[in-house]
């Protein structure tokens, strides 16, 4: 029932690798499967990037998908799962969360796997929420009317966590009644992009579906909660933080420069997903609007996946390494 590797991992942060289909280069070359390897030749420097697991080229959506399944019906034992999608723009992001409407991916496939496993009882109750963030600012993709803008705050003292105020929560019945709302919440999403003459590249997009057990026959109730994240191209932050030294390296001059072309929740996530891995006390979630939507779901016992993209084009290598070393940092 759950032929993904992911369900003993609960609780971690697993990097998995996807190429976008293109001509084969000899500058970046796969060791495919678990604990795979992608070994980059950028400036005459061979670099080799162990991750927890490395598609083939030509992977297929489903392929994709089976490795992450039991991770996202994990949510249905109250567990929280983020699946992040991680690279360049260009690399694929997009088509691995979304895909095409004739090779669905990650998203639609996730969303009819627990629909499926949540059967026609009634137990569940499904919400959906979804967001975008692009420039720090976060609107509410599911509102009635045009996209607004909406305040982030901390939530009461003690009770940690954070409250998005006014965001719109749908109650979700039905598979076919969730794709109606993905697909408004994808068409503000476009509409916004042209109303501020942004590109979709630099925004994330957000979908949170919570799932509570309605009337818990066995057992107490629980309530899990599934992100799906579609990140803003990586490589403007990149490009524009090369010069800083750290993630730890936030005050001088240098940041005030930063500050104004990188994407700060890009890089937030970054060093949050570094302070978890490395056990520190202090996880710096505050530091962008990504990281505190997803404070609650970061925690511990939460599983969280990045699916790293990346290109093989000799153009693109400085971005390859740049992504990798990502991945290698935080996973
Ligand atoms: P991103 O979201 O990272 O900017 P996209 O998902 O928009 O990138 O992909 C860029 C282009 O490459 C799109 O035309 C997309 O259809 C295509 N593409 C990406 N990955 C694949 C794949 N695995 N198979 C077929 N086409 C792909
Ligand atoms: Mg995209």
């Amino acid at each position: 029932r759950c032929p993904g590797r992911l369900l003993e991992l609960k609780g971690n942060i697993r990097v998995l690798c996807r190429l976008r289909p293109g001509t084969p280069s000899s500058l970046v070359s796969l060791e495919p499967g678990p604990g795979g390897t992608v070994t980059t030749c950028y400036r005459g420097h061979q670099r080799r990037f162990r991750l927890d697991w490395v598609f083939p080229p030509h992977a297929s959506q489903e392929e994709v998908f089976r490795e992450l399944e039991s991770a996202v019906l994990s949510c249905l034992g109250g567990y929280s799962v983020c699946i992040f999608t991680y690279g360049q723009t260009g690399t694929g992001k997009t088509y691995s969360m979304e895909g095409p409407p004739e090779d669905p991916g990650i998203a639609p496939r996730a969303l009819q796997s627990l629909f499926r496993e949540m059967g026609t009882g009634g137990q569940h109750r499904v919400t959906l929420s979804m967001v975008e963030i692009y420039n720090e600012a976060v609107r509410d993709l599911l509102a009635p009317g045009p996209p607004q803008r909406l305040a982030v705050r901390q939530g009461p003292a003690g009770q940690g966590g954070i409250q998005v105020a006014g965001l719109t929560h749908w109650e979700v019945p039905n598979l076919e009644s969730l794709h109606q709302m993905l697909s408004l919440g994808r068409g503000n999403r476009a509409t916004a992009a042209t109303v501020m003459n942004q590109h979709s590249s630099r925004s994330h997009a957000l979908v949170t579906l919570t799932l509570r057990t309605a009337s818990p026959l066995r057992g107490p109730a629980t309530s899990g909660t599934l992100h799906l994240v579609d990140l803003a191209g990586s490589e403007r932050a990149w490009k524009a933080g090369a010069a800083s030294t750290s993630w730890e390296d936030r005050d001088g001059p240098q940041r005030l420069r930063e500050a104004r072309t990188i994407n700060r929740s890009l890089l937030a996530l970054g060093g949050v997903m570094t302070a978890l891995r490395a056990r520190r006390p202090h996880v710096p979630f505050r530091d962008s609007q990504l990281t505190r939507l997803l404070q609650p779901a970061l925690g511990p016992g939460a599983t969280a996946v990045l699916l790293l993209q990346i290109s093989t084009r000799p153009e693109d290598l400085g971005e390859t390494v740049c992504s990798l070393k990502f991945a290698e940092r935080v996973g």
